[in-house]
């Protein structure tokens, strides 16, 4: 068997704005692919799974890798590493989940390097970013040659390692509004070898309280048991308006089930759904408490 190791030849490209790397892609066409920090990018290169006439980085676009608030609202630019969620300020407060997520993501050496952004554009259905920022009601901002549009987090994966990007079109912020008061969030990654592995299954919650244990609000996300990250709309449905006790969560959890449509271990896969749900609600509970 021979492996091959070697990047295959390309032309650098390295734009000095967002509105230039969308114009070289638009133009590029399926020759160009945009890269943020290459830890996906590079590594399907050398196995030839890309094999791009262009690689437009946007190392060289000053000003992208902020993570800030603004007007009630996180904002992430296109270039914030994992590393920048894990060590910010900012998203320590109202935005933990988040810190969380970025602890239990692959090594320091690939958080030094891979976009939050990228993680979503990449569009695994285990990426680990992916849930938590569901959970949270996140949008993304996009840009390309035909203006700006926003979409929900949620619509914009379309199947296995796509999503919904349009021709020259890229990411340019991604958005979460604020929590609430009386709010947690938690992320459990289940995976054989904790950050140095994918997600075997993902779940994701931001429960918000009404100052009892009456749970206002709830949004459940589930990474890597269906061909995309997806909600958990049933499970939230059992529980939005509903007094939070251990049995309405367990009736919670169960109905998180129906939104997993894994296509290995089936069977195994769906009964982590159903245990990992149930502890993720626990745990955002006694946070938002
Ligand atoms: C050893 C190793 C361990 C890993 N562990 C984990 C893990 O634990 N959890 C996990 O979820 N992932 C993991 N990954 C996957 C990877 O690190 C992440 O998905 C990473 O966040 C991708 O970001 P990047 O900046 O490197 O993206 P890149 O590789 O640069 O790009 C990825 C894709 O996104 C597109 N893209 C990037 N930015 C934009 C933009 N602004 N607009 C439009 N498209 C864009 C690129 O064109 C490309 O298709 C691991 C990878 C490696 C090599």
């Amino acid at each position: 068997m021979i492996f091959i190791r070697r990047l295959p030849q390309f032309d650098y490209v390295a734009p000095r704005t967002l509105w230039e790397a969308s114009s070289v892609l638009a133009e590029r066409k399926s020759e160009a692919v945009l890269m943020a920090g290459g830890t996906d990018l590079l590594p399907k290169m050398k196995k030839r799974e890309a094999t791009p006439r262009y690689l437009v980085s946007l190392k060289n676009v000053p000003g992208l890798a902020y993570i800030k608030e603004d007007k009630g609202a996180l904002k992430i630019g296109p270039m914030a590493t994992i590393h920048d969620v894990e060590s910010s300020p900012v998203i320590a407060g109202k935005y933990a989940i988040l810190r969380d997520t970025s602890l239990v993501f692959a090594s320091a050496q690939i958080r030094n390097l891979a976009t939050v952004t990228g993680n979503l554009c990449n569009a695994a259905p285990s990426a680990d970013m992916a849930s938590p920022l569901i959970a949270l009601g996140a949008t993304l901002s996009l840009s390309g040659p035909q203006g700006g549009r926003t979409i929900p987090l949620e619509k914009f994966f379309t199947g296995p390692f796509t999503n919904s990007l349009g021709e020259g079109e890229l990411v340019a912020e991604i958005q979460a509004p604020q929590p609430q008061p009386h709010t947690g969030g938690v992320y459990i990654k289940h995976s054989i070898r904790n950050a140095m592995d994918h997600a075997i299954v993902g779940v994701a919650v931001v429960l918000t309280l009404d100052g009892s244990d009456v749970c206002k609000d709830v949004r459940i996300a589930l990474g890597a048991c269906a061909p995309t990250p997806v909600r958990a709309a049933e499970a939230e449905k059992a529980l939005k308006g509903n007094k939070l006790t251990k049995a309405a969560i367990d009736k919670a959890a169960k109905a998180a089930v129906s939104a997993a449509q894994p296509r290995s271990d089936p069977e195994y896969k769906r009964e982590m759904v159903q245990v990992l749900t149930a502890r993720a609600l626990n745990q955002a509970w006694q946070i938002a408490r």
